[in-house]
């Protein structure tokens, strides 16, 4: 049982299910996320995730079911209020190629009629370890990875309490990937932050992530710590997900033992 006055998960599906059509693409899922946490919600191309990460800022409106942020139905909340309290990182980067840096950064605040001040949009860049001087760039003149670094920037500008990230490094070179991957981490932890990381990369699920949750057909297949789904719980879909990364190691470690 819960204290009484324990506080609401950051963010809650309460049996939240979503059809387009014949599909379900959502099926009666419940999830609470506590405070703190960092979760990877991965599954199949097709399982779920981002529509059921689009219901939290209502880009997506659930058939059933609701969803809670701090306690509070997001069917009852203005998108301005969502748009505030939620930073969003997507999985196409999408900054606007016809603004600067520091107008993408800034175009959360200046939708609720707030100016980003440049000293603030310096910190933000130095959060995601961009030379501010990047400020007056236009996305074109980025490489993928820093582009995405301003998407995470963008993300952070309002103080979200909740930070949703669909595919966040999904188009980038491995490298780049892994380094802006634990950047991400080592800012959830500073910024004490509650965040939720879509990716159908297991590996990077469980190198970054508390927390793991499986989707197969817009099912929550298995809700594991990464440490258990390595000693092979979680169920086969987990299992099946966790064998490929493993097998990739046992191959390069066969292939450097030879050398
Ligand atoms: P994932 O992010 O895990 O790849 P999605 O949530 O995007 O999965 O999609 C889940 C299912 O819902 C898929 O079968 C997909 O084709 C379908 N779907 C998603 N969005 C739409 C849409 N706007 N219209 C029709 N079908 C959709
Ligand atoms: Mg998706």
């Amino acid at each position: 049982m819960s204290e009484p006055d324990a506080p609401p998960p950051v963010l809650e599906w309460r049996d939240v299910t979503r059809d387009f059509g014949e599909v379900r693409a959502v099926d009666a899922v419940s999830l609470a996320i506590a405070k703190g946490q960092y979760v990877a919600l991965v599954g199949a191309s097709g399982s779920g995730k981002s529509t059921l990460l689009k219901t939290v800022n209502r880009l997506i409106i659930p058939g059933e079911g609701e969803v809670l942020l701090a306690g509070e139905d997001v069917a009852g909340l203005p998108p301005a209020i969502l748009r505030r309290r939620i930073g969003y990182v997507f999985q196409q980067i999408g900054l606007f190629p016809h603004m600067s840096v520091a107008e993408n950064i800034g175009i959360g605040p200046r939708l609720s009629g707030e100016r980003l001040g440049a000293e603030r949009t310096r910190e933000l860049l130095e959060l995601v370890e961009l030379d501010p001087a990047m400020a007056k760039r236009m996305p074109d003149a980025l490489s993928g990875g820093q582009r995405q670094r301003v998407g995470v920037a963008r993300a952070l500008a309002n103080d979200p309490e909740l930070l949703l990230m669909d595919e966040p490094f999904g188009a980038l070179d491995p490298i780049t990937r892994d380094a802006l991957g634990e950047r991400v981490r080592a800012l959830h932890d500073r910024l004490g932050l509650t965040s939720v990381m879509v990716t159908h990369d297991m590996a990077e699920a469980l190198l970054l992530a508390d927390r793991v949750v499986v989707m197969d057909a817009g099912r929550i297949v298995a809700d594991e710590m990464p440490a258990a789904l390595l000693a092979g719980e979680g169920g086969d879909i987990a299992q099946a997900l966790v064998a490929v990364p493993r097998a990739q190691a046992r191959q390069l470690a066969e292939l450097s033992g030879r050398a």
